[in-house]
């Protein structure tokens, strides 16, 4: 009698890429740091897919880590190359996703978290739909919205002026997205992004070798029964 899996043991998995939207100041970033940050204590992990941007680097970011920071020219040879997986204008700033990194990281097995406005997720959306989980992240209300950018104070206040105004049309947006998260408490959202990553990750398609472990199963529940 066995009562080993057959296989001995996880199932093989193709990564996914969970996709956070969300117009500025709903604090996306925050649940992405923080999923990111839990994630990593854990045996699953996801990975930021940074992003190259011609936008001028905020005082608390690092080059490589939040983002790369390129310029224009740069950023045009990426993009002339096909070497971007999306990319977007986005509030006069060009903004993209290198894509051989996320295609290996899928290969092998590992999560890919995108930061990254509509135009782009309608852009991974076309190309890797079996792969996407698209979340996008409101913020409860406009007056929070507008004092989570005040507070974070590394904009000047035309940037934050012209965020807002650009958020009005980024949110009709929301029919394109797989899930909404209301982000009124950052803690709760950070729980919801990862029920909805748990819940993907354990999506039949993305499970590679399942048809092999139902049929080694098949065989011992057969020697089982006789
Ligand atoms: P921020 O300047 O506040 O870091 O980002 C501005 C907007 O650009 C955010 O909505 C962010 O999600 C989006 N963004 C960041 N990286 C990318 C990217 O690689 N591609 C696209 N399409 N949007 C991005």
């Amino acid at each position: 009698m066995s009562s080993e899996m057959p296989d001995g043991g996880p199932l093989k998995r193709r990564g996914l890429i969970l996709i956070l939207s969300s117009p500025s100041g709903a604090g996306k970033t925050s649940i992405s740091r923080s999923l990111l940050g839990e994630e990593n204590k854990s045996d699953n992990s996801i990975h930021l897919s940074v992003s190259v941007t011609t936008r001028k680097r905020r005082p608390s970011e690092v080059d490589g880590v939040h983002y790369n920071f390129v310029s224009t020219r740069q950023f045009e040879s990426m993009r002339d190359h096909d070497d971007l997986l999306e990319w977007a204008e986005v509030h006069g700033n060009y903004y993209g996703t290198p894509r051989e990194p996320v295609e290996a990281a899928l290969q092998a097995g590992k999560d890919v978290l995108f930061d990254i406005d509509w135009q782009g997720t309608r852009q991974v959306l076309e190309k890797m739909r079996a792969d996407t989980v698209a979340v996008f992240v409101l913020p409860p209300t406009a007056a929070e919205q507008r004092a989570r950018l005040e507070r974070r104070a590394e904009d000047d206040s035309d940037v934050i002026a012209r965020r807002l105004s650009n958020a009005r049309d980024e949110i009709t947006h929301w029919t394109e997205y797989d899930y909404v998260l209301v982000n009124t408490d950052l803690d709760e959202s950070v729980a919801k992004a990862r029920a909805i990553l748990n819940a993907e990750r354990c999506r039949r398609e993305r499970l590679v070798d399942l048809p092999d472990f139902i049929a080694a199963l098949d065989r011992d529940l057969a020697a089982e029964t006789g």
